[in-house]
C-alpha cells in the first residue's frame, strides 16, 4: 500500500491529502469506508452501545512511514474489530481474498488435478435479532453434518466457507446464507456414485437442515485452474466478500437502520463468518496466515509488509 500527496513538488507536505492507491493506480476508498463507520458508531451512540465510541475510533489516527522510494505506506492504526464495521470489513475482506489466494495455490501444489466447485446454501430467513442468532448456529451445525455425510466426505479435500447476512428492504427480514469454496478429488466428476448433482445437493442440505421446505441451493463447477482463470478468482471474491454490506443499514430510513443494527448486533453476536476446513485449513496454518477475522488488519498483503528499514524511520501522523 503507498500512499502520497498530491503537491506539485512531489514532497509530502503537513497539509496535503494523503491518497492510498494500489499498484494499478486506484485509490483506495478511506474516506468512504471512514465516513461509514462514523454514521454506524453514531447508531450505536442512539442504540446506548458501549462500544459505540471505540467504533468511532477505528481508523480514525492513520500512521503512515516513508518508504525508501519516498512512498508513504500504512505502518499502524486501530481498529475495532466490529462485525458490522464497514472500515473493518474493508480490511477483512482484502485480507482474506489475498489469504485465500496464497491457500488455494499451495493447495493446487499438493493436488495439481483437484477439482474446485461453488456451492451456495440458503435458510428460510430470520424475522430478528434472536432468529438470526439461532439461525446462523443451526445453519453451522447442519454444515458440518452436510459435509460428514457420505457421499460429500469421500471425495472432499477441502473448503473455504463464508456467510453473509443480507437484509429485505421490502420485509425487513433477514437472509442468511453461505458461500463455500469446495476443493474434490478428480473422482467426483468420474460416475453417478460420486458426482453429486444439484437436486441432491438440496436433499443433502435440506436433511441436514431438519426442514421441511425445500432450501435454495446453488452448485457450479469451476474449470481447472490454468494460468489466467478467472472463474476460481470470482470464486474467491465471493467468498471474500462483506459479510454484511454498510447499505444494508445505512439508508435513508434511521428508524429502520437502528432496528437492523440492534437485529445484526445481536444475530452476529460470536458468530464466526469465514472458516477453512480440510486441507485449506491445514496450508492457512503452515502458510502461518493469522486469522482472517479478529487478525491484524493493518497488513491485508505481502506488499504491505513493512520492511524493518521502514519500521525504523519516522513516523507521520495523518
Ligand atoms: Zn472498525
Amino acid at each position: 500500500m503507498h500512499f502520497y500527496n498530491t503537491t506539485e513538488d512531489g514532497h509530502n507536505q503537513d497539509d496535503s491529502v494523503l491518497k492510498d492507491v494500489t499498484k494499478s493506480g486506484k485509490e483506495r476508498p478511506w474516506r468512504e469506508r471512514k465516513l461509514e463507520n462514523v454514521s454506524y458508531a453514531e447508531l450505536l451512540q442512539i442504540l446506548k452501545f458501549k462500544k459505540a465510541g471505540n467504533v468511532g475510533a477505528c481508523g480514525r489516527v492513520l500512521e503512515f512511514k516513508t518508504t525508501d522510494e519516498g512512498f508513504l505506506k500504512l505502518f499502524k492504526t486501530w481498529f475495532c474489530k466490529s462485525k458490522l464495521c464497514p472500515v473493518c470489513n474493508w480490511r477483512r475482506s482484502m485480507k482474506n481474498s489475498y489469504q485465500a489466494q496464497q491457500v488455494i495455490e499451495e493447495v493446487i501444489k499438493e493436488k495439481p488435478k483437484a477439482r474446485w466447485l461453488f456451492l451456495t446454501l440458503t435458510a428460510r430467513n430470520a424475522v430478528d435479532g434472536e432468529d438470526l442468532n439461532q439461525g446462523l448456529s443451526e445453519m453451522t451445525k447442519s454444515f458440518n453434518k452436510l459435509i460428514k455425510y457420505k457421499k460429500v466426505n469421500k471425495n472432499l479435500i477441502g473448503f473455504m466457507r463464508s456467510t453473509e447476512v443480507t437484509v429485505n428492504q421490502e420485509t425487513g427480514a433477514y437472509n442468511q446464507h453461505m458461500h463455500i469454496l469446495l476443493c474434490v478429488e478428480n473422482m467426483y466428476f468420474k460416475n453417478k456414485e460420486n458426482y453429486i448433482s444439484q437436486d441432491e445437493w438440496t436433499v443433502l442440505w435440506q436433511k441436514a437442515l431438519k426442514v421441511l421446505y425445500k432450501p435454495v441451493v446453488n452448485i457450479q463447477a469451476i474449470k481447472p485452474n490454468k494460468k489466467g482463470d478467472t472463474d476460481i478468482q470470482s470464486a474467491i471474491k465471493e467468498t471474500s466478500k462483506y459479510s454484511v454490506k454498510s447499505s444494508d443499514y445505512l439508508t435513508n430510513n434511521q428508524e429502520r437502520n437502528l432496528e437492523i443494527v440492534g437485529d445484526l448486533e445481536f444475530g452476529l453476536f460470536r458468530k464466526r463468518m469465514i472458516s477453512y476446513g480440510g486441507l485449506l485449513k491445514e496450508k492457512h496454518k503452515l502458510l502461518n496466515l493469522d486469522d482472517t477475522e479478529d487478525g491484524n488488519l493493518v497488513q491485508t498483503s505481502d506488499e504491505e509488509k513493512p520492511s524493518e528499514a521502514e519500521q525504523e524511520a519516522n513516523s507521520i501522523i495523518a
